[in-house]
């Protein structure tokens, strides 16, 4: 399973929402794999991506993200570099210490945010 940076925040707040039907269910599958399973990390387009209408040439062409900046962001936040292998449940453990930054400088903008903030609101 390859996961890109910023996926590997975002997708522990998945609650089966997304940019299609064939984009969701594969977005459930590998967020069910993970969690029992690690996941490699990779730059650029992985496999939440590979069903995405935004996907073109192997790029994300979302409008609205700068999802290199992100991905670097949640690497960094993280502790992680391209090639390392985590787990779901690292990221869910470590994600308190860093949340307040990520909501900060990553969720502002998003279109789902309407679905994290509650669940981030929670956290302490
Ligand atoms: S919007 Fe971009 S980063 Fe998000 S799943 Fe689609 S292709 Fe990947």
């Amino acid at each position: 399973m390859k996961l890109r940076g910023h996926h590997l925040i975002c997708l522990q707040f998945f609650k089966g929402k997304g940019y299609s039907k064939d984009f969701v269910n594969n977005a459930k599958k590998w967020v069910e794999f993970w969690e029992s399973n690690s996941a490699e990390i990779v730059k650029n387009a992985d496999d939440i991506c590979s069903l995405c209408p935004f996907l073109k040439n192997g790029r994300c062409n979302h409008p609205g993200y700068k999802v290199d900046e992100i991905d670097e962001l949640a690497l960094t936040l993280l502790g992680l570099k391209t090639g390392d292998r985590v787990r779901k449940d690292f990221v869910k453990k470590y994600f308190p210490k860093i949340f307040k930054e990520w909501r900060e400088k990553a969720c502002k903008k998003c279109e789902w945010k309407k679905i994290c903030l509650p669940q981030m609101d929670n956290i302490t």
